[in-house]
């Protein structure tokens, strides 16, 4: 792929600030987009968005409106002046979303793991002039992207870019979707030139961490957001617990810091999230393993209360700290530290256990 220009179309949409795509995960009912759009008009929000076909995982949910919706962003455009992004998914929605002018289509994370799905969409909005945007597919699968990249491509498309949303793993974590940071800058890499989007709300699952993700976004050089906004998320039909109201959202927008960068070396920039990433995985696993024990401490605590044996021993204790402190030595981590942690452990252990003894 020959991608020098093709990031000419964001300059021209997001000129001032990053680009900002902002609005509900789907469209409800006409009172609610416009509500949301009303709440979302700001020089920094460039551009609405609302999910008129909403791909769920299990059937019987609200699947979308479809045709119906289109009108509502219809007025959405004529009266707050944003551009129109929806997601499409065939060949069907393509020629709708063509017929009502929508202007930005995205491909979502089940769409883009479907390369004969890509392709029909490929097809059916060849020889037009708009916004194309690929989400990564849901598995994290560097070639996949590119290559539903290179679908649109080749078909005379170049108004291009692609969104970060994570990736399902079937491990939990403390994401909705796991950022895999190394993917996306992998991507970033290898071209410079497609404007790469942060979806912080799909990767978060939750709106307590939209903030840090976005700032995250800004200070790895991501060129835009996509943020879902609800006048009401509470109630929202769909993703309700990571969507925000449009005052939160223009709050966080205030909040995010677009920093000088302190490395202009984009290499040193991918290492720095390289090494985020496997702190981030760390970090997970620690609080697994932390579980893990604390579930063995109170087996524990079980047999003793059945024998009637005290919970503290102090013998073990001392002999445990002992050991930790002689291994952490080796693996350079100092006596304090490994003291600390080791008592605020086995002060937890100790409380989980008199809780089993206070048990009925
Ligand atoms: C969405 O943007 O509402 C959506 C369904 O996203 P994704 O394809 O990332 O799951
Ligand atoms: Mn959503």
């Amino acid at each position: 792929m020959q991608t020098k220009r093709l990031n000419s179309w964001l300059e021209k949409l997001a000129p001032d600030y990053p680009l900002m795509i902002a609005g509900p995960c789907s469209a409800e009912t006409e009172e609610q987009v416009l509500k949301t759009a009303r709440g979302l008009i700001d020089k920094r929000i460039q551009v609405f968005r609302a999910g008129v076909w909403k791909p769920r995982t299990r059937p019987g949910n609200f699947e979308g409106h479809g045709k119906k919706a289109l009108p509502w962003l219809k007025k959405v455009k004529e009266e707050t002046g944003m551009k129109i992004a929806i997601e499409i998914a065939n060949a069907k929605h393509a020629g709708l979303a063509l017929q009502y002018d929508i202007d930005i289509f995205w491909i979502g994370a089940r769409t883009s793991v479907n390369p004969f799905a890509v392709q029909e969409i490929a097809d059916a909005i060849k020889g037009s002039n708009k916004i194309i945007l690929i989400k990564n597919p849901v598995n994290p699968d560097l070639s996949l992207w590119i290559g539903a990249v290179e679908r649109f491509y080749k078909v005379g498309i170049t108004k291009l870019g692609v969104i970060h949303r994570g990736f399902s793993s079937f491990r939990p974590g403390i994401y909705r979707n796991e950022p895999n940071w190394q993917i996306a800058l992998d991507f970033k890499n290898r071209f410079p030139n497609i404007p790469m989007i942060l979806d912080p709300s799909h990767i978060c699952g939750r709106r307590d961490c939209i903030y840090d993700m976005a700032q995250m976004g800004l200070d790895l050089q991501y060129q835009g957001f996509m943020i879902e906004a609800h006048y009401n998320p509470e109630e929202a039909w769909s993703d309700a617990k990571q969507q925000v109201s449009p005052e939160t959202l223009l709050q966080i927008i205030d909040r995010l810091c677009i920093r000088k960068q302190q490395f202009k070396d984009p290499q040193a920039i991918d290492k720095l999230a390289f090494y985020r990433s496997q702190i981030d995985r760390l970090d997970d696993e620690l609080l697994k393993l932390l579980s893990e024990r604390m579930q063995i401490a109170q087996e524990i605590g079980r047999i003793k209360k059945k024998r009637s044996v005290a919970v503290l021993q102090s013998n073990r204790w001392t002999e445990i700290i002992q050991k930790a402190v002689d291994k952490g030595r080796n693996l350079d981590l100092s006596e304090k530290f490994v003291n600390q942690i080791f008592k605020a452990i086995h002060q937890e252990s100790i409380e989980k256990q008199e809780r089993i003894f206070r048990e009925k």
